[in-house]
């Protein structure tokens, strides 16, 4: 059989097999090898290597894609400084990913802007890039979608709010929820209870969850089969978003200052147009 033969059943068996790279590389690295004098255990082991690598790419771009992440972000741009009392080593901690193998929840409390959906999002993508399934989503999404599925009939074991290794509620506590709306996440809450991990953020306190949900019994119920094996780090610190602004301002305020000519400063450090 002519090389050329040999080439065009590799090409299709490469095909029926489902691996696209090694087609696409063969070339060069016979090349490569046959230059480099490599053996053909290296040979076969660059080509599968380079295979692996890009279907590992492929799946987590497309985990990342249905995921409902709002922004992909990881820990290293998450600036440490900025938060001086948050505890770096706890929330670092966290992206060693044990927690999810202990079925473990996380709970990032604070106010708006402090960096907790930031945080969860880094989780999400350090999980995902574990191989682990993931699934993000707002409560405010979560609610409608527990009604839609309870509605039809559907008990949701196939959703991936439900099978997922790591499921992310962002901005519990924005919206207060009514009596059904409570119970469907208390169900929420109890499916996922000792089976996978669930991440919470929320703005609000866990005082003031029983505002939240109306009904104190089922708020109680929620909270303990949250917090029975969860980290929960409080966020105390101001806004990043306003921090940008904030400069922008002092920015405009220079700009603006520089506009009007020389300053002089009165006795009580008043700024006063030299003009
Ligand atoms: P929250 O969910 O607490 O309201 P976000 O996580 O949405 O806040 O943060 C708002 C914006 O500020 C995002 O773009 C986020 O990436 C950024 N951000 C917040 N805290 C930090 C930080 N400490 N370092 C870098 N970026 C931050
Ligand atoms: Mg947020």
């Amino acid at each position: 059989m002519t090389d050329t033969l040999v080439m065009q059943r590799i090409e299709s068996n490469l095909a029926r097999l489902r691996l696209p790279t090694i087609g696409q590389i063969l070339d060069q690295v016979i090349k490569v090898a046959e230059s480099k004098g490599k053996s053909y255990l290296s040979f076969l082991d660059e080509l599968l290597e380079e295979e692996v690598a890009q279907k590992e790419q492929r799946r987590v771009e497309t985990a990342l894609k249905i995921s409902g992440l709002p922004f992909i972000k990881s820990i290293d741009e998450f600036d440490f400084t900025f938060q001086p009392k948050l505890d770096r080593q706890k929330v670092m901690s966290l992206f060693d990913l044990t927690f999810i193998g202990q079925k473990a929840n996380v709970i990032f409390l604070g106010p708006p802007g402090v960096g907790k959906t930031h945080l969860a999002v880094a989780l999400a993508l350090k999980a995902c890039q574990a191989g682990l399934s993931i699934y993000f989503t707002t409560m405010e999404e979560l609610i409608v979608k527990l009604k839609k599925d309870h509605e039809a009939g559907r008990a949701g074991k196939g959703r991936s709010y439900y099978k997922s290794s790591l499921v992310i509620v962002d901005e519990v506590g924005y919206t207060p929820s009514d009596r059904e709306q409570c119970n469907l996440f208390f169900r929420f809450v109890a499916n996922r209870y000792e089976k996978a991990s669930t991440l919470i953020t929320s703005n609000k306190a866990f005082s003031d969850w029983a505002e939240l949900f109306c009904d104190p019994v089922i708020v109680t119920a929620i909270l303990d089969r949250l917090l029975h094996h969860s980290v929960v780090i409080n966020i105390k610190g101001n806004s990043y978003r306003l921090r940008a602004k904030e400069v922008k301002n002092a920015i405009n305020i220079d700009q603006k200052m520089k506009a009007c000519g020389p300053l002089l400063t009165t006795e009580n450090g008043i700024l006063l147009n030299d003009r």
